[in-house]
């Protein structure tokens, strides 16, 4: 069959297509740790178990409202409007949100929504995989803007300003971040919120997905510029903070009425709505006694130390402390150039063996350490890789040691 032009050009998820290959390998017998996809470990907290359950039992299976159940909108409202600033003002309703198929369907109904043919979209690189292919899809143009481990991977205000065009549509910004743990302040969330109140026709898509896995205290929220909150979106959900990835709940909080209205109509058109036991188990998860959360949240900071710890000793490895988020993104390119040893699998792939960038070395650490990463080229950084440290100690401590040794190998 012919495959559309629009869809042909949109490449895989390469952090689920890692996670994937780490699967088949395990299932094919071998004994892979897979650090590649982000995704919390825990098991789901028990009272958001039993909600899912007593969902089934009282047959809640049936069609709902496009834009979630009211139950869920007013508790997701709640949440959200706890991370500005404002001190108990309650910013957003629940007519302000929009439940959808994850976090994901939201950013991507939001792009639909927003971005035309032509659209320019600014994206601060490293970011998230999904977000340039989403992009691409609404046939907008991605404006990659480099952002710098000797920065701490902050976007600077000049950079943001001088990315800015008449086409400029959209902006992405993503705190804590994926892939580079990255935490905005206050303050450099002010120092773009500045330039940004100099170009009213640029939307915020704040993706705060992860902003309660925070290692600095309280998360910074886009949600407390009151002044950007008529063209900006704000994005959360359950799969990272409450491990609820399978779920499939997120949800995007926006003030702009005629935006809520037009992006309802394209879910109605898509999905009708999200999974009707999955958002009551996602409401009385926001319900719930959220402190819950801090162990995983003080586990994942414990295990944050530990990986940083290991890192330092890796050859050729460029490291930066993550603030939030379960990711660590070292620079490896002192590493490019190097030979991988004769008697190595990935040698024997490759005739040459030479490891020239990060993926080649993503793929070295796989075949020859058994540990998945995912290259930071996927992130649109391709001097780093990047590691996922949502898995237990013992896996950490296991997984780094086989790359340290495979490193080591490399001549
Ligand atoms: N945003 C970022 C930055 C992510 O890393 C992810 C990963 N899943 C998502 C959004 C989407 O999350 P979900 O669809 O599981 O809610
Ligand atoms: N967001 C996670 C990651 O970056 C899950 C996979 C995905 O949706 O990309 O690994």
């Amino acid at each position: 069959m012919h495959i559309s032009e629009r869809i042909a050009q949109i490449s895989a998820s390469p952090t689920l297509a890692m996670s994937a290959k780490a699967r088949e390998l395990k299932q094919a017998g071998l004994d892979v740790i897979s650090m590649s996809v982000g995704e919390p470990d825990f098991p789901t907290p028990a009272y958001i178990k039993q909600a899912v359950k007593d969902a089934v039992d009282a047959d809640m299976s049936h069609y709902g409202p496009v834009p979630g159940t009211p139950g869920l909108r007013a508790a997701a409202a709640k949440y959200m409007s706890s991370f500005a600033l404002q001190g108990g003002e309650d910013i957003f309703s629940a007519d302000d949100i929009i439940v959808s198929v994850g976090a994901k369907q939201a950013i991507c109904n939001a792009i639909e929504t927003l971005v035309g043919k032509g659209d320019e979209v600014i994206l601060p690189t490293p970011c998230w995989v999904s977000y340039t292919e989403m992009v691409k899809l609404a046939e907008g143009v991605p404006v990659m803007v480099r952002t710098t481990m000797d920065n701490d991977f902050i976007l600077t205000p000049e950079a943001l300003e001088a990315a800015i065009t008449p086409r400029t549509r959209l902006i992405i910004l993503c705190t804590p971040n994926n892939p580079t743990g990255a935490v905005y302040s206050t303050e450099e969330i002010n120092a773009l919120a500045e330039v940004l109140l100099r170009y009213p026709n640029v939307a915020i898509i704040a993706d705060e997905i992860y902003n309660k896995i925070c290692y600095t205290g309280k998360c910074a929220s886009w949600a407390s510029r009151k002044d950007l909150l008529d063209r900006m979106i704000v994005v959360n959900g359950v799969s990272k903070a409450f491990a609820m990835t399978g779920y499939r709940i997120g949800w995007m909080a926006c003030k702009d009425k005629a935006f809520i209205k037009a992006c309802t109509r394209l879910q109605g058109q898509q999905i009708t709505c999200a999974t009707m036991v999955a958002q009551y188990a996602a409401q009385k998860a926001l319900e719930g006694d959220l402190s819950c959360l801090d162990e995983m949240v003080h586990a994942f900071e414990h295990r944050r130390d530990l990986v940083l710890n290991l890192a330092k000793d890796i050859p050729g490895w460029k490291v930066r402390c993550p603030k939030g988020a379960f990711y660590l993104f070292p620079d490896v390119t002192a590493l490019f150039g190097k030979h991988a040893p004769a008697d190595s699998e990935y040698a024997k792939a490759h005739p040459g063996a030479v490891i020239s960038n990060a993926d080649e070395l993503c793929e070295y650490l796989l075949m020859d350490g058994l540990v998945a990463c995912v290259s930071g080229a996927a992130f649109g950084e391709p001097t780093c890789l990047r590691i996922s440290y949502a898995c237990s100690e013992q896996q950490i401590t296991a997984a780094m040691q086989r790359i340290r040794t495979a490193i080591q190998r490399l001549a």
